[in-house]
């Protein structure tokens, strides 16, 4: 039997696809990172019909890629190998589980920052996930998976840091569970004491198997808010206030963009123009409390910091939301609202890229200076994005840039991207979310003893290396 028929035999004729279209869209993402056909599209809709398919691909030794929508802007779902085959989890939409009291959510791979926000605000309005800037149909697991950024990161760290647990279909089929839920459904609390098993899973690109549950940490609603944007000149004072606003632990989130990417999002078209004697950065400052008087004095703090600051640069400015919208109109409410389509603007053109790192807080407002000098040089918009990680014990950088994509562009930006990752490995950053250009570079520093045990993990978990193979230098 060939392995289309027998695909067709575990998840039904509907949900394999090998058709010309199908393989094209699943070929790409928006990067510059180069297109490659898989050889099919599967989408099952159960554990027990991952496991089969699994057992096909072992028999024939079909490589398997796993997919939710493939918006993670660093080609991670391209295929490396000819015969590959894509395994979309989309169908696998269910939020099983929340406990309100452990304050944790369980959920398939196929199910959205849309969904969670919906379902939240439907059963549980006391209770909140948090969210990244990227569109409301992307995979929450798969973000958690990649470690991603979302609006609680500048408290709370990376959004791998909110898992409790998970369940997985390991590379060879056995059904595999990691986290507080070995001891039954209803018991996802946390990760520890244990052996850390999650971190199989964790930042693997997919490499290791299919995760199928997650047990992803939710929090209280807070009942009042409040936000503020800031304007800064120049790079090392404004990663110095970013460094001292996280610091002062009285903040939800800070999001740093420079005025380019401010000024997109006031929909203004590309190419953003930049005028002499205007800020570089716009600053987004979350405050929550439980009453105003918490907010308000959480907010006299962050005034604090900037009128000392001020007595270097007084042309920093705190401006009250309130004075944003004035200017720019109840628009900008958008920009506070999660998940959002604010962002889409960023996929105006088929072409999306970016380098984006978690950093040493003391290299952050060099290497800001430094890609922006690598930017303006290759003639991109300065498209920079900030954020100070779990209380600026990290912080994260990215160099945004949108694009056509035609073939003296993409070189333009393949050129730029690794110029600005040269730069960034230079200064100790780590990249995320990592193109295998980017994992190339990387591992040719990293220390060696990491690799073989990376490659002992990949061994012992996928001794047919049949997942996502060709990722991390394996
Ligand atoms: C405009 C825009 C803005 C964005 N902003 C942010 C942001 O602010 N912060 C942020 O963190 N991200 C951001 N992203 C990136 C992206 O949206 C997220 O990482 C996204 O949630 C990934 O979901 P996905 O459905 O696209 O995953 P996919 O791209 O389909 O998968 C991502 C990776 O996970 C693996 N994978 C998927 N499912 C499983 C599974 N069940 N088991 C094992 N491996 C699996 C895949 O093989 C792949 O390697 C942004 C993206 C866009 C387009």
């Amino acid at each position: 039997m060939d392995m289309k028929t027998r695909l067709a035999k575990i998840v039904g004729p509907d949900f394999v696809k090998d058709g010309l279209a199908e393989r094209y869209v699943y070929s790409m993402d928006m990067t510059e990172n180069p297109p490659k056909q898989p050889a099919m599209v599967v989408m099952p809709s159960t554990v027990k019909e991952i496991q089969e398919i699994i057992e096909a691909a072992n028999e024939t030794l079909t490589p398997l890629i796993p997919f939710v929508t493939g918006q993670n802007v660093g080609g991670l779902t391209i295929p490396q190998v000819d015969g590959a085959v894509i395994v979309d989890l989309k169908r696998m939409d269910r939020i099983i589980e929340v406990d309100p009291v452990a304050m944790y959510m369980v959920i398939e791979p196929g199910v959205t920052f849309g969904h969670v926000r919906k379902y939240l605000d439907e059963h549980y309005p006391e209770l909140v996930y948090t969210y990244p800037l990227a569109p409301p149909y992307t995979s929450v697991m798969a973000n958690a998976l990649l470690q991603g950024l979302c609006d609680f990161s500048t408290a709370r760290g990376s959004m791998a840091d909110f898992v409790n647990g998970l369940e997985a279909v390991l590379p060879t089929g056995e059904l595999v569970k990691a986290g507080s839920g070995i001891l039954g459904e209803g018991n996802w609390f946390g990760r520890y004491p244990l052996p850390d098993l999650v971190g199989l899973f964790s930042g693997w690109q997919g490499m290791t198997g299919i995760v199928t549950k997650i047990a992803l940490q939710i929090f209280p609603r807070m009942p009042y808010s409040k936000h503020a944007a800031l304007f800064t000149f120049e790079e090392a004072a404004t990663t110095d206030l970013l460094i001292q606003i996280a610091r002062s632990r009285v903040v939800d989130d800070v999001d740093c963009h420079s005025m380019s990417l401010v000024k997109m999002l006031m929909g203004i078209p590309y190419p953003v123009e930049v005028f002499e004697g205007e800020p570089d950065y716009g600053t987004l400052i979350s405050i929550s409390g439980n009453s105003l008087e918490e907010v308000n004095a959480n907010y006299n703090v962050i005034e604090q910091i900037v009128e000392n600051a001020k007595k270097d640069d007084p042309r920093q400015i705190l401006v009250s939301w309130k004075a944003v919208k004035k200017l720019l109109g109840d628009e900008a409410d958008s920009w506070l609202d999660f998940p959002s389509n604010a962002f889409s603007i960023l996929t105006e053109f088929d072409g999306l890229s970016w380098v984006g790192t978690y950093i040493n807080p003391k290299n952050w407002g060099i290497a800001l200076q430094g890609g922006r000098k690598i930017v303006e040089k290759y003639g991109f918009e300065l498209q920079s994005f900030l954020k100070p990680m779990n209380r600026m014990h990290f912080g994260e950088f990215k160099f945004i840039i949108r694009f056509p994509k035609d073939e003296d562009t993409l070189t333009r930006v393949r050129q730029c991207n690794e110029e600005l990752l040269d730069f960034a490995l230079d200064l100790g950053a780590l990249p995320y979310k990592t193109p295998v250009w980017a994992t190339n570079k990387l591992i040719e520093r990293v220390d060696p003893g990491f690799l073989e045990l990376m490659k002992k993990v990949k061994k012992t978990l996928d001794p047919n290396g049949i997942f996502n193979p060709g990722r991390w230098g394996l």
